[in-house]
């Protein structure tokens, strides 16, 4: 074991501070990664005020993080793909079984074996695992992505979560050129879905409860905006979506979505409310319309986003942070006011 710097949060209620952890030397099959940058995610927060009680107690202390781009400063001696040196990248999960059918289908995001990259037992330590608001992290080979040379690291580091989460469903729906696709909500998530649905050739309509986000959706790749609170606004979208990705991470009327889905088409939740949302099934019976959820994406599936990525050009829209304002940017978070992830410089962590 060694020691590593890293932000935690005490229990619910806590701030996030400064502490000491501990990390497994790298073993044969492990790559230890020096952290760059760690994107806050919706999820960080939804966890360290433990939100998700009911799902996924959340274990204290918690060292959230799991967009996390780096550099290999050691590997083990059966690692064939990194090097000292190279450019790496980890996202939500850190472990797998790597033999049930999820798995060998590549879906290793509903492996009932699998491991999150924080909040989760961690069978190395015996405790929990601790994510990416930290110096460094080792993590097995198979759950490191590559990272395309040509992309600004702060901004490559949310397509680990962000990216992914959005990316998936869309290549799951066949989200394809001429299709009518709608994002709901203009945060992290819903940012990089905008940039995916518009880079796949959909037309692509952002809903907003924020009117001040207007233009930025529209430079996002956006081909119309609609503000959701208005519903003179959202009738005339009746009936006309094929796909509708939803990644509101609050309390809102998923009916009035669904009831913008053409027939057959889906609306797929991406969004993880702390509590249940009320649905109408008459929505989903007239139209024989659909409604689904998806998390995050597989491994290889995320190397394809990457490289999409990185063929595309496509990164995040980031204010890049220090840690020691990581309090400050939850809050921010918590009033949808982020352009549009924040992303955590981890040399700040060296003054601590
Ligand atoms: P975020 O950056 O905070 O964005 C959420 C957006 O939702 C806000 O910017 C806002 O957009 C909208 N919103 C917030 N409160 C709202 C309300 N009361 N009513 C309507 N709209 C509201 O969060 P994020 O990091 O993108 O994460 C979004 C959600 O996805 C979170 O719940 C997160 O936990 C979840 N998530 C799920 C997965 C998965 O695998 N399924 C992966 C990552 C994250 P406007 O200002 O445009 O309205
Ligand atoms: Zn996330």
């Amino acid at each position: 074991m060694y020691k590593a710097k890293a932000y935690s949060a005490a229990s619910a209620t806590s701030q996030l501070a400064s502490t000491t952890i501990e990390r497994r030397e790298p073993k044969e099959t492990d790559v230890q990664i020096e952290i760059l940058y760690c994107g806050i995610c919706h999820s960080d927060l939804h966890q360290v005020r433990n939100e998700w009680s009911e799902v996924m107690p959340t274990v204290y202390p918690c060292v959230p993080g799991h967009e996390i781009v780096g550099r290999v400063a050691k590997v083990g001696s059966a690692v064939k793909r990194f090097k000292a040196g190279d450019l790496a990248a980890v996202g939500c999960m850190v472990d797998s079984d790597a033999t049930c059918p999820e798995c060998k289908a590549g879906l290793e995001q509903f492996c009932r074996n699998m491991t999150l990259t924080y909040n989760f037992p961690d069978k190395h330590t015996g405790g929990v695992t601790y994510g990416g608001y930290s110096e460094s992290v080792v993590v097995d080979e198979r759950f490191v992505l590559r990272v395309p040379a040509n992309l600004n690291l702060a901004g490559a580091a949310p397509l680990l979560c962000a990216g992914i989460t959005t990316y998936s469903p869309m290549r799951h729906w066949n989200v394809t050129k001429g299709q009518k696709v709608g994002v709901v909500g203009l945060g992290g998530l819903g940012h990089m879905g905008v940039k995916f649905a518009h880079a796949l050739g959909a037309h692509t309509v952002v809903f907003t409860t924020s009117p001040s986000k207007k233009d930025d959706a529209l430079r996002l790749g956006a081909d119309e905006v609609v503000l959701s609170r208005d519903a003179n606004e959202m009738a005339r979208h009746a009936g006309s979506f094929d796909f509708i990705l939803d990644a509101v991470s609050a309390q809102h009327d998923i009916n009035a979505f669904i009831h913008l889905l053409r027939r057959d088409g889906n609306l797929t939740m991406v969004g993880a409310p702390e509590k249940p949302l009320a649905l109408g099934v008459f929505g989903l019976i007239m139209g024989r319309r659909s409604l689904s959820g998806s998390a995050i994406g597989g491994i290889a599936e995320t190397q394809e986003m990457l490289d999409f990525c990185g063929q595309h050009n496509i990164t995040s829209d980031v204010e890049v942070i220090p840690i020691q304002k990581v309090n400050e940017a939850y809050e921010r978070l918590l009033k949808s006011d982020v352009k549009y992830r924040f992303s955590i410089d981890m040399a700040s962590l060296k003054a601590e």
